[in-house]
């Protein structure tokens, strides 16, 4: 009999070879495969006849084929299979493309229902390509379907058919992580309402139940772990830091820090100075200068010969970091080192010698800095980046690589303290509350996409000021790949600009699939002002710093959350220029207006936050889901307030009562395995 841990090549109806496709989104086991959690809903409940639809809409209609499906070759390699399909409304002409099978598999006689996009006009309607089953035997049409994340490989179809077969599999053997007394304080459903509604939800509200449940669970384990993590912290003792000479630092820097910077300073070397290891959150707004923060605390860990670390989100910032910061530290005797995923094995080796031997005192990266083969030799503090980015167990991982070394988690994400309390867990919290002199607020217009003309006509006189630009290029409709997508986004519009708005000027482009190299040769370019427009994905939302860069311009801008606008617009404004955001849309709804108007109002980043959260409110959801933590798939840490404090309630009430999970072994485990990284929460 199968268990969660149960390999998904023996489920029934799986075997060998799907699982080995599914394995490529690291679905291993059954428990994998049934928290892969769609990340969106399409709602193809409503049943049309042919007369109600509309061209241009997508729907369901029920129609029997009327004459046998015609095949014609239309060239080599596109095969067209065509029918007539009617009910008692209308006619319907149906075309499918490379489908040829479907010539002997639909009958003439037999009722089906077709799903897609209807096209044509009212007189004479058509559909391309949709989906088709019989009437009889509906899975993908007339419900609420599940659209899962995806990758090369693997279709709707299967992920949708092996959560089908993992379901059943899993039919009395779910074990419930939540105690039964607080499912029912609680009024959360049972376990296995829960997974099969999150997958097929026989409707909105049975999909809001399972969803209420899940996101509580999540949370509530999340809590305990982090309460347990807490525990374990609480009786931790280091070696206190010495003073050090900071003055050799601050005359190093190009300009005077902030009273702000120096107090974030202050904090954090009192902590270092204190005997228990450091856990602090440095919030500052964007640009406020948290850089130099970490460099601080790098250059005072340094001179108290240990180590430091400094773990970036992304490739092109990691690199950016070790350009700026090298060039600052390494002229002050701190030997620095830049280690990501795409460093060459062998300088990866001579690096982790390096850092083994103490030879090499500071090093900045991404993830990679957490993989085994990384040793240092006394890693005294742990600088995190937009921390937001990492999970709690992935700091935690890397700060058990040292004996307890402090921590220093930087974010420019404004949040409220409980949610504060789920992302970081209990850190104590500076704040840089103040901009550097001479800064002057971003001027940020919303218009509809008409004005690109006159948008690129400034982008073009602010060249001639000696100015660039950064343009986020507007985001795919959802593909089946969406990074292969992203990227197909990016080039096309970047090479339109450059052949037919810009021919006289540079303009490059950056998207994720890039190579780190070329990611960083192209930034660097820019960096340098050899190319004029950088055309990008959210790629550049987080750190990136090129002060001389004055515009911001950002398509399909209704589809960005108000942080994540405030983020990217947070890439201009960082030198003494005049800096300016074009947030670019042609949806007209009044909650668009709204929000785009708060980026139009303000710059406060804590505000917006504020007004995201108002805006959004909970419980979207048939939208787009922001799913920003590990750990958390269910959850919205935006949205899903009010739920929070309910499972810290009961996370704690739980702990004090039973501090060993000895009551809920299934609780207990599922706490471990989602704080595996860490080494015994
Ligand atoms: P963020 O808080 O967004 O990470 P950065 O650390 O990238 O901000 O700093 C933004 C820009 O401001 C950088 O170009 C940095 O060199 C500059 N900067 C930082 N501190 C100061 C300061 N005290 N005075 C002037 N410029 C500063
Ligand atoms: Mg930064």
């Amino acid at each position: 009999m199968a268990d969660l841990s149960t390999d998904i090549q023996y489920i029934k109806g799986i075997g060998p070879q799907r699982a080995k496709a599914l394995g490529k989104l690291g679905i291993a086991t059954l428990q994998d495969l049934i928290s892969w959690f769609p990340r969106r809903y399409e709602d193809r409940t409503a049943l049309r006849t042919i007369a109600q639809l509309q061209p241009g809409e997508t729907a369901c209609v029920a129609a029997m084929v009327a004459a046998p499906p015609a095949l014609s070759h239309i060239r080599r390699g596109l095969d067209l299979v065509k029918l007539r399909a009617v009910d008692e409304t209308g006619v319907l002409e149906v075309t499918f493309f490379n489908q040829t099978w479907l010539k002997n598999q639909l009958r003439q006689g037999e009722t089906y229902v077709f799903c897609g996009r209807a096209e044509g006009s009212l007189l004479h309607r058509r559909m391309a390509s949709p989906i088709v089953e019989p009437l009889g035997r509906r899975e993908a049409t007339c419900r609420i379907v599940p659209i899962y994340p995806l990758t090369a490989g693997v279709s709707q179809l299967l992920l949708s058919r092996s959560v089908r077969q993992g379901l059943d599999a899993c039919t009395g053997i779910l074990p419930d992580v939540l105690p039964d007394e607080v499912r029912q304080a609680h009024q959360l459903c049972r376990i296995q309402y829960a997974y099969e509604n999150i997958h097929f939800p026989e409707s909105p509200e049975a999909l809001d139940l399972a969803r209420r449940r899940l996101a509580f669970e999540e949370l509530f384990l999340f809590t305990i772990g982090l309460g347990r993590l807490r525990r374990r912290r609480e009786v931790v003792h280091t070696a206190p830091m010495a003073d050090a000479d900071m003055e050799v630092f601050y005359r190093a820097l190009p300009f005077a820090l902030t009273q702000a910077q120096r107090r974030c300073i202050d904090e954090a070397l009192t902590d270092m100075r204190s005997g228990v290891p450091m856990n602090r959150l440095c919030q500052g707004d964007v640009g406020s200068g948290k850089t130099m923060v970490a460099a601080a605390c790098a250059y005072f860990c340094v001179r108290n010969r240990r180590q430091a670390a400094l773990m970036a989100p992304t490739e092109i910032l990691a690199r950016q970091h070790y350009a700026g910061l090298s060039a600052l530290l390494e002229p002050l005797g701190v030997r620095c080192a830049l280690l990501t995923g795409s460093t060459p094995a062998g300088e990866k080796r001579t690096i982790s010698a390096g850092l083994a031997s103490g030879e090499i005192s500071f090093v900045i990266g991404t993830h990679a800095l957490l993989t085994g083969a990384v040793a240092w030799a006394d890693l005294g503090l742990v600088v995190t980046d937009e921390q937001h980015r990492f999970g709690v167990a992935q700091r935690a991982a890397l700060a058990a690589k040292g004996s307890h070394p402090h921590t220093l988690v930087m974010s420019a994400t404004p949040i409220p303290r409980t949610l504060a309390l789920i992302l970081y867990g209990d850190l104590d919290v500076s704040v840089i509350d103040q901009l550097p002199p001479g800064r002057r607020s971003v001027k940020t217009y919303a218009v509809p996409g008409s004005y690109r003309p006159r948008i690129y006509d400034f982008i073009r006189r602010q060249r001639l000021e000696g100015r660039q630009t950064y343009i986020v290029c507007p985001m795919v409709e959802e593909s089946e790949d969406e990074a292969a997508g992203e990227r197909k986004a990016v080039t096309e519009y970047a090479g339109m600009l450059q052949r037919e708005v810009f021919p006289d000027l540079k303009v490059s482009f950056v998207h994720g699939r890039m190579k780190p190299r070329e990611k960083d040769a192209v930034m660097a370019a820019f960096a340098a002002g050899e190319t004029d427009i950088l055309v990008s994905t959210t790629v550049i939302e987080v750190g990136v710093d090129v002060p001389n860069a004055s515009v911001m311009v950002i398509e399909n801008a209704e589809r960005f959350g108000l942080s994540q606008l405030h983020q990217l617009r947070g890439r201009v404004g960082r030198g003494s220029h005049q800096s300016y955001c074009i947030l670019i849309s042609d949806n007209r709804s009044e909650e668009t207006r709204q929000r785009l108007e708060v980026m139009t109002r303000t710059t406060d980043g804590f505000r917006i936050a504020e007004e995201d959260l108002r805006l959004r409110g909970p419980g979207d959801f048939f939208g787009q889901r922001q799913h920003g933590l590990p750990g958390l798939r269910v959850a919205d840490i935006g949205c899903d307030t009010l739920l929070l404090k309910e499972a810290q309630a009961a996370a704690e009430d739980l702990l004090a009562r039973d501090p060993d999970l000895a009551t809920c072994p299934a609780a207990a485990e599922r706490v471990a395995a989602l704080f595996a990284r860490t080494p015994t929460p």
